[in-house]
């Protein structure tokens, strides 16, 4: 079968076109054929073209809505279309959900939060952003709007923005009246997680956004067959609010979103989007401005060459936003600049497979219903603010433990739940719902084998909002449920002959959680490796305490914190408190550590490689080929060399035919034993990849 655009291209580019259209000078200098030629110079292979920006003003001769009056009535979407397409570009039509024409023009479609507020009231810059809700009349509107582009134009995709609920509930009269006509209720205005109803009304939520996003998936499929379709998948790391569950993803080709923060979160978030996305390439999109705050500053090709070769690293697409000048004119030398990065990138393009696997020793799994903070139940809506919730905090932290660690993982999500097995070792970080087709999947995985990491509070409460006696997963884990610390700096510390996993951390001195942690009774079978240490009186306590800045231990507990149980052929490890969240190298080690005591088998990669230096190994089974992206990104660039760096591979069943350096070919000498490979890197600059053909020798 014939592979689509987005399976074959790897460079792309989306210039941001927030213009307004009260100054007769903007958009007055726009040059279709200079656009398309800074494209190509930049390199670029797909080309995201504004139909209409946040505002929802047109940039095409639209019957439906409003036109940009700087244009006078000209196409300057047909244009660019034909001159992208003209350079051999492929071509995605970018519209956005948010439209402050629509919200100006039709007061009665506006979003309303919990304080009555609009979203020109309280999204970051007063007066600029218009949301309407989507359950009013606006959908209409934009399907009216989507039908006009897909059938107007010649396009290869269709791409959606800001399509989620502005990080808030909605209580519009349309909300009102469908919950009514739905439950028979009033909207609730109190958060509370372990309220089922609350939790229903969440879900109702996540319901009514997807239904418009596949509204939109469809209608656009039905216009154009063969057209892709994506929206924005940024926006659920900002947790629940914004209402995206598992099938917003699904209503994807590929996925994509725009990202801002460091070299841990581009490899989380790429592990991510590479599983969930229905087919390959996942997009990682950042701007060539250090955010979208800023117009002129821009990235060093340093910054931007690393984060485009990490996507790259991740068998994806790297997207650069630049953003237009409200004439219509863009900064040639940022093309220019590009157009060097993209050189750097495109002659790896060849190695890369779009049927690639991503080879995991981890997996790191992640659910959308925990997207939330049990600290909130019981506010009212209007006094809770959205903010990335602890969930993604501990995944990003985590996706840093296991990198420095050099250990290549994936992250899962109710998507692979029938395909738990193919990890060895899977970490769930505290998630605060889990659904009981997801225990059951994991009491499976363990009894077949699997090693299961588990923090905290994971499994007492549903996904219904259902708060359990127990934990759900008590047996698989060897733990009873019995309470909670009231304090909240506590301690970790190892019983006798455990101090080598906690080292240098010791009874006396044992690790220090910021949090509190679960009190629970292990059972007789089930091995306690650390118990919980308190300090002398809770930190709540503003008048007694032991050190007047810090809460030194005091009080040994013979309450678990870490406890190793046999469940069937596999073996869970219970952590009662949120050591994954934490950001110090002394709990990575010991986070490192406690996963090497649970994996059944020696890893799939080992170096003595600096901390920053990413592993990522793809397999191309169909071709009989690994490819081992080696990623050296420091915390400022350009990054030192590392020279001499061992590697060590563990190869299954595979025998190794040749290894070679990528994109030369040049063969690397190696030394092969019984379980794999080894062999030396003598200099690592940036990025290194490696391809190792191979034969099976087993099945
Ligand atoms: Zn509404």
């Amino acid at each position: 079968m014939a592979l689509r655009w987005h399976q074959t291209r790897y460079r792309a580019n989306l210039v941001d076109m927030h213009i307004p259209d009260w100054h007769p000078a903007f958009l007055s200098r726009f040059d279709s054929k200079a656009y398309a030629d800074l494209l190509q110079q930049a390199r670029v292979q797909v080309a995201y073209l504004y139909a209409s920006s946040c505002l929802g003003i047109c940039y095409w001769p639209t019957k439906v809505g409003h036109q940009h009056d700087g244009l006078h009535g000209r196409d300057i979407l047909g244009e660019r279309v034909r001159e992208c397409h003209a350079r051999g570009m492929a071509v995605v039509v970018y519209t956005n959900w948010w439209s402050k024409w629509a919200y100006d023009n039709h007061p009665d479609w506006r979003f309303v939060n919990a304080k009555g507020e609009n979203t020109a009231d309280y999204l970051w810059t007063p007066g600029h952003y218009g949301v309407c809700c989507p359950n009013s009349p606006y959908t209409a509107y934009v399907m009216a709007l989507v039908e006009e582009l897909l059938t107007g134009y010649d396009v290869e995709g269709l791409w959606v923005d800001m399509i989620f609920w502005p990080y808030s509930v909605c209580y519009c009269s349309h909300c009102r009246r469908r919950y009514h006509d739905e439950t028979g209720k009033d909207l609730p205005k109190v958060v509370n997680w372990e309220d089922p109803e609350w939790v229903a009304f969440q879900r109702r939520r996540e319901a009514w956004l997807a239904e418009v996003v596949g509204g939109i998936t469809a209608l656009a499929r039905r216009l154009k067959p063969g057209v892709t379709v994506g929206h924005q998948c940024a926006a659920w790391s900002t947790g629940w609010a914004s209402g995206i569950g598992s099938e917003f993803f699904r209503q994807n080709d590929y996925l994509s979103g725009d990202f801002y923060g460091g070299a841990a979160e581009q490899s989380f978030i790429c592990n991510f989007f590479s599983r969930l996305s229905e087919e390959p390439l996942f997009e990682f999109m950042t701007s060539r401005c250090p955010d979208l705050t800023d117009h002129t500053t821009t990235k060093s090709t340093e910054l931007l060459e690393a984060q485009a070769l990490a996507a790259v690293a991740h068998n994806g697409r790297f997207l650069f936003i630049d953003a237009i000048d409200p004439v219509g004119t863009m900064d040639p030398a940022i093309y220019a600049q590009m157009g060097q990065v993209f050189a750097k990138t495109a002659p790896y393009e060849p190695f890369l497979t779009p049927d690639a696997r991503p080879l995991a020793d981890v997996g790191v799994y992640l659910n959308f219903e925990s997207l939330m903070d049990p600290r909130d139940n019981g506010r009212r809506v209007a006094d809770v603010s959205a903010g990335r919730p602890p969930v993604v905090a501990a995944v990003s932290n985590l996706a840093r433990t296991l990198v420095q660690g050099h250990v290549p993982y994936a992250v899962l999500t109710p998507k692979d739940l029938d395909a738990l097995s193919a990890f060895p070792v899977i970490v769930m970080p505290e998630l605060f719902m889990l659904s009981s087709r997801e225990a059951e999947a994991f009491r499976r995985y363990v009894a077949d084998g699997g090693s299961l990491y588990l923090a905290r509070s994971t499994s007492l409460l549903t996904t219904d909002g259902v708060r359990q006696a127990d934990f759900m997963l008590a047996d698989v884990l060897g733990v009873r449920f019995v309470g909670q610390t009231r304090e909240e700096v506590t301690y970790m510390a190892p019983v006798p002959g455990c101090e080598g996993l906690f080292a240098p951390s010791t009874a006396q001195h044992p690790l220090t959680l910021m949090g509190s942690q679960m009190t629970v009774e292990a059972v007789d079978s089930a091995r306690v490796l650390a118990t919980i240490t308190l300090p002398y009186t809770d930190p709540k306590d503003p008048t007694r305490f032991a050190s007047a800045i810090s809460n030194p231990p005091g009080t040994a507990t013979s309450f678990p914190a870490v406890v190793l149980n046999r469940y069937g052929k596999g073996r869970a490890l219970y952590v009662a408190g949120a050591l994954e969240r934490m950001e110090h190298d002394a709990h990575r080690e010991v986070f490192r550590r406690l996963l090497g005591l649970i994996a059944p088998q020696p890893p799939l990669v080992a170096t003595d490689a600096p901390k920053a230096v990413e592993v990522v190994l793809f397999d191309q089974a169909q071709a009989g080929r690994l490819i081992l992206s080696v990623l050296n990104l420091q915390a400022d660039l350009p990054s030192i060399p590392v020279c001499a760096v061992r590697v060590r591979l563990r190869l299954d069943g595979r025998r190794p035919v040749r290894l070679m350096r990528f994109p030369g070919e040049t063969a690397v000498p190696f030394q092969e034993d019984n379980s794999g490979i080894e062999f030396e890197v003598p200099r690592l600059e940036t990025f290194l990849m490696l391809g190792l053909d191979y034969e099976m020798t087993r099945r």
